[in-house]
């Protein structure tokens, strides 16, 4: 495996597609060529990481916004005055701990997967 052939292929690996033979043959390649490696990281970065992550995904607050009215129609114990605001607020707190998180995790130098790139 050459990387004129490795490059096409690093989509179709990534998703799993790949024949057994193509995989252990790209897998050897990658091992062994930085180039396609990083390649192969920044393929899967945009794959998995579409967009710069500023606040909660349209999806992520319609689960939230589905989450707090499941919860308010329960409605088994009144809520107190303070209770509903505080719930809410944690909830949404929660949200942005979770999107801090992979933008931490993902965008600071030196942790995956930047440390990933640099190794040979
Ligand atoms: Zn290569």
């Amino acid at each position: 495996m050459n990387c004129e052939r490795a490059k096409p292929e690093l989509l179709g690996f990534h998703f799993g597609m790949a024949e057994a033979e193509a995989r252990g043959a790209l897998e050897a390649h990658l091992l062994g060529c930085p180039a396609c490696l990083r390649e192969y990281l920044e393929l899967k970065r945009a794959v998995e990481l579409p967009e710069e992550i500023e606040a909660p995904s349209e999806l992520s607050r319609a689960r939230l916004r589905r989450a707090v009215a499941a919860e308010l129609r329960r409605g088994a114990a009144p809520w107190t005055w303070w209770e509903r605001p505080l719930a809410v607020g944690l909830a949404a707190a929660s949200v942005w701990l979770a999107v801090g998180t992979v933008r931490f995790v993902s965008t600071q130098p030196g942790r995956a997967p930047h440390a990933m790139e640099r190794a040979p």
